[in-house]
């Protein structure tokens, strides 16, 4: 049968919990990962084994081989990468729970990877796998500065993660720029081998450090990157899906670079690459590797009317998809997962022999996403009922509500739109209790939601901005004044469209943020 992971649980907790029989994989579970998509508020856990690595590696083997078909030379220098390590716990049984990239970064096959010109980083392995954000943070942009001459490529995985280090620099150049200044290491970098490495590069070099504060104090800082990396040929971040919010912020900040989205993966299986990584982000198709897993195709027919269908569909397999159809992507893993939906929808776009393109074209029930967090619309409805509660001894209540991903400034945070129903005008609920809901919807929020608050700064305080009665109905009307059907009208859970949002800004009455972060410790809940 096809499945979800909901439908693997009982297996997973069995593993989790210490049975090291074959359940899932004839190959021992070697550790799980933990995914970005979550179960009950939780990461998923990926059952993964020591093979998988092999795959992974030689999917990144590809990348440079295929990106220099189309940009020659970069093994003259290096990429400036903003590569993290996360923290990881152990399951019952003893298993280590990581994300897939700190499992990959702490393993042998990157920490004693070869040398290859290709590439090469300007960020050392010590600054990567620097459990402290800061430090680590710190110390790879440095890295970046004191090597800038020898940058030919700037990245991150994920489009958040470039501005976050852009976010980054606008806070920390000036001292980022006086350790240049004086080869004095900031001694708020108090890992031993990080302050060792940087101690040996370390030197006294007043010209670019004067360089570097020239470009940062403006107050400008559109093409900042081009500025400062000047052989900078491009960005290499994914923007596709979610990420495609912050291609213009992108553009801004590197003057225009062009962008490239090498691959496509996920805890679940590395699923493949983009064999013509310099085109436009909305060109952007991705050729999925036979030999990474066994590939079906849940085809996507938006059911219009919710009716049930009359049989059960029928996966199709990667040789048999068609061009321009919608398919929901099914995989069967090394590691044991049998016909397990992903949740991504992706479209046929063409072929590369007989290899099928895919473009990314969302994943399945995300509302809101500001880095890898995914907020779907019952965990977005339970945080509002949570919320809400603390309206009560005002007699007041939520009566329409709807939300938005604030991208404009970064980190990026959550916006939720209330209409509120108060029936003791003298008793309304006063800025403080308003704040302390939007900190008990982050409270009632996922796992990584709380993680990209708390530990990784890549989500700001949520706001609650409370528009004047009335203004729900407006945005019907609107809704119908465009062809909305009033039989059929839903208040949408999520705005982008901007006169929308424009008319839901222009009736605010109030704006509150969340006061401080909310309770998150790397250890799961259940
Ligand atoms: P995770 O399991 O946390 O690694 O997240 C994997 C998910 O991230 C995938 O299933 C996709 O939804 C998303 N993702 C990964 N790579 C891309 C990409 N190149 N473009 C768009 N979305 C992506």
């Amino acid at each position: 049968p096809i499945i979800t992971y909901e439908d693997l649980q009982p297996e997973i907790h069995r593993i989790a919990n210490g049975d090291r029989s074959a359940i899932l994989s004839a190959h021992p579970i070697s550790e799980f990962l933990t995914s970005s998509g979550t179960s009950a508020g939780e990461r998923k856990l990926m059952p993964t084994i020591k093979e998988e690595l092999d795959r992974r590696r030689l999917l990144y083997s590809l990348l440079m081989p295929v990106m220099n078909l189309y940009v020659p030379g970069l093994e003259r220098g290096k990429g400036l990468y903003f590569l993290f390590v996360k923290s990881e716990t152990r399951t019952p049984g003893g298993l280590l729970a990581r994300p897939v990239l700190t499992s990959y970064y702490k393993s042998d096959h990157f920490k004693t990877r070869p040398y290859d010109p290709y590439n090469v980083y300007t960020s050392p392995n010590e600054a990567i796998l620097c459990p402290d954000s800061f430090q680590s943070m710190y110390a790879q942009m440095l890295c970046g500065l004191l090597q800038r001459q020898q940058v030919l490529r700037v990245g991150a995985v994920f489009a958040s993660g470039l501005l976050r280090a852009i976010r980054f620099l606008q806070l920390n150049w000036p001292q980022l720029t006086q350790d240049i200044e004086t080869g004095a290491l900031n001694p708020k970098l108090t890992d031993p081998s990080l302050r060792e490495y940087m101690d040996k590069i370390l030197k006294p070099n007043p010209e670019l450090a004067e360089c570097v504060r020239h470009e940062c104090s403006k107050d400008n800082w559109e093409g900042i990157i081009a500025r400062i990396w000047q052989n900078t040929k491009y960005l290499d971040v994914i923007v596709t899906g979610a990420m495609a919010q912050y291609i213009p912020t992108l553009d801004y900040y590197s003057g225009g670079l062009p962008l490239a989205c090498t691959m496509y993966a996920s805890s679940e299986c590395y699923f493949g690459l983009n064999l013509n990584p310099m085109c436009k982000p909305s060109q952007v198709s991705y050729t999925i590797m036979p030999n990474m897993a066994y590939f079906e195709f849940l085809p996507h027919e938006p059911d219009s009317f919710g009716f049930p269908r009359d049989s059960p569909p029928k996966l199709v397999d990667l040789v048999d998809v068609e061009v321009g159809k919608e398919y929901e992507l099914v995989i069967t893993t090394y590691a044991g997962l049998y016909r397990y939906r992903v949740g991504d929808i992706l479209r046929v776009t063409g072929f590369h022999n007989s290899a099928p393109q895919f473009h990314f074209v969302r994943r399945k029930n995300v509302l809101l996403s500001i880095d890898s967090d995914k907020t779907d619309e019952a965990e977005l409805q339970k945080a509002v009922e949570n919320a809400s509660r603390l309206l009560r001894e005002f007699n007041t209540s939520v009566v329409e509500y709807t939300s938005y991903a604030d991208t404009r400034t970064i980190p990026g945070h959550y916006v939720i739109y209330w209409e509120l129903l108060g029936k003791d005008s003298a008793n309304s609920p006063p800025d403080e209790v308003l704040k302390q809901c939007c900190l008990a919807m982050e409270e009632s929020l996922n796992s990584v939601y709380q993680q990209g608050r708390v530990a990784d700064n890549s989500i700001g305080p949520l706001e609650i901005r409370v528009v004047k009665n009335g203004t729900f109905e407006e945005l019907m009307d609107y809704a119908i004044s465009r062809g909305a059907s009033i039989n059929q009208y839903k208040v949408p859970r999520c705005v982008n469209f901007t006169p929308i949002m424009e008319l839901l800004d222009s009736r605010v009455v109030s704006s509150h943020f969340s006061p401080a972060s909310p309770h998150w410790t790397p250890e799961r809940r259940r």
